[in-house]
């Protein structure tokens, strides 16, 4: 259920008329830098820039888009009306993982596990997803990404996974990033099951947070044992897609690579069908 607070009463619920099809062989990417950081030491000492707050992301959501046929486009936090113009630019959108979004968000108060958070990066973040979401660019959400677009359609996070499911699984793994840690069930006939080509799998898992109302218009479609909502997808648009799970780090694998390069052919195409598209091979 849509909720009526602050920024959500703005929250465009039809796409807006023209979709692009503008059929770019090398699509642009936006990706939003994941996380502020305080001055590294380094930049202290002589001979360095000034001190000052840095954005951050990993270099592996850049080369996942890349391998898969895309651009990388890295977008740090703006206003809206530059925001505006970058997704005028752009052929989709990935969502990045990152700190905890604050509950406020979503009219709850913090939890006492609540890790760090930058309510300035998710006031931009929530408005970029609105926009691109207005405008069915596609977008592929990751971890904290794709709680950024639940809450931006009025759902809800978990705020400590063990809470609720207990310590079964092992959500927040010690393994690498590379590891399949936990099981995963796709939704057989979902756009993401159709992408991946598998309903029992694996995934990999660096959270603490999941998603527990879904936003309006989302549909669940996988899950850890432990019932955890660990992806989702939005049917009325052409390829709107959260997981839980990195799957940027997950490239190596044949049944995850095929979900960067159905978003990259998704982006190729302006929001065209990525069912029909999945399959081909990557361009260039
Ligand atoms: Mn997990």
């Amino acid at each position: 259920m849509l909720r009526t607070r602050g920024i959500l009463d703005l929250m465009p619920v039809s796409p807006i008329d023209g979709a692009r099809s503008r059929g770019r062989e090398r699509p642009l990417i936006a990706v939003t830098t994941s996380e502020m950081r305080d001055p590294p030491e380094h930049l202290t000492k002589d001979q360095a820039d000034p001190p000052r707050r840095e954005m951050a992301l990993g270099l592996r959501y850049l080369e996942a888009i890349e391998s898969s046929g895309g651009v990388p486009v890295v977008a740090p936090p703006m206003g809206l009306v530059a925001a505006e113009a970058l997704l005028d630019a752009v052929d989709g959108l990935c969502l990045s993982g990152g700190p905890d979004i604050h509950p406020s968000a979503y009219g709850q108060e913090p939890h006492p596990e609540l890790g760090p958070t930058e309510r300035e990066l998710d006031a931009f973040e929530l408005a970029l997803v609105r926009a691109a979401d207005a405008r069915s660019l596609p977008v592929l959400a990751v971890c904290r990404g794709a709680q950024l677009v639940n809450v931006a359609r009025g759902g809800t996070l978990i705020q400590h996974l063990p809470d609720v499911v207990g310590d079964q699984i092992e959500h927040r793994q010690r393994e690498r990033a590379e590891n399949l840690t936990h099981a995963m069930r796709l939704e057989p006939g979902s756009l993401l099951s159709e992408i991946a080509g598998w309903h029992d799998g694996a995934v990999n898992s660096f959270h603490h947070q999941a998603v527990d109302e879904l936003g309006y218009g989302l549909t669940a479609t996988g899950w850890a044992p432990d019932g955890t909502i660990e992806a989702f997808e939005a049917p009325d648009r052409p390829f709107l897609i959260g997981v839980q799970w990195h799957a940027e780090c997950l490239i190596g694998w044949p049944e995850h690579v095929r979900l960067f390069q159905a978003f990259v052919a998704a982006c190729r195409v302006g929001g065209g069908d990525p069912r029909a598209r999945a399959t081909e091979p990557v361009g260039g």
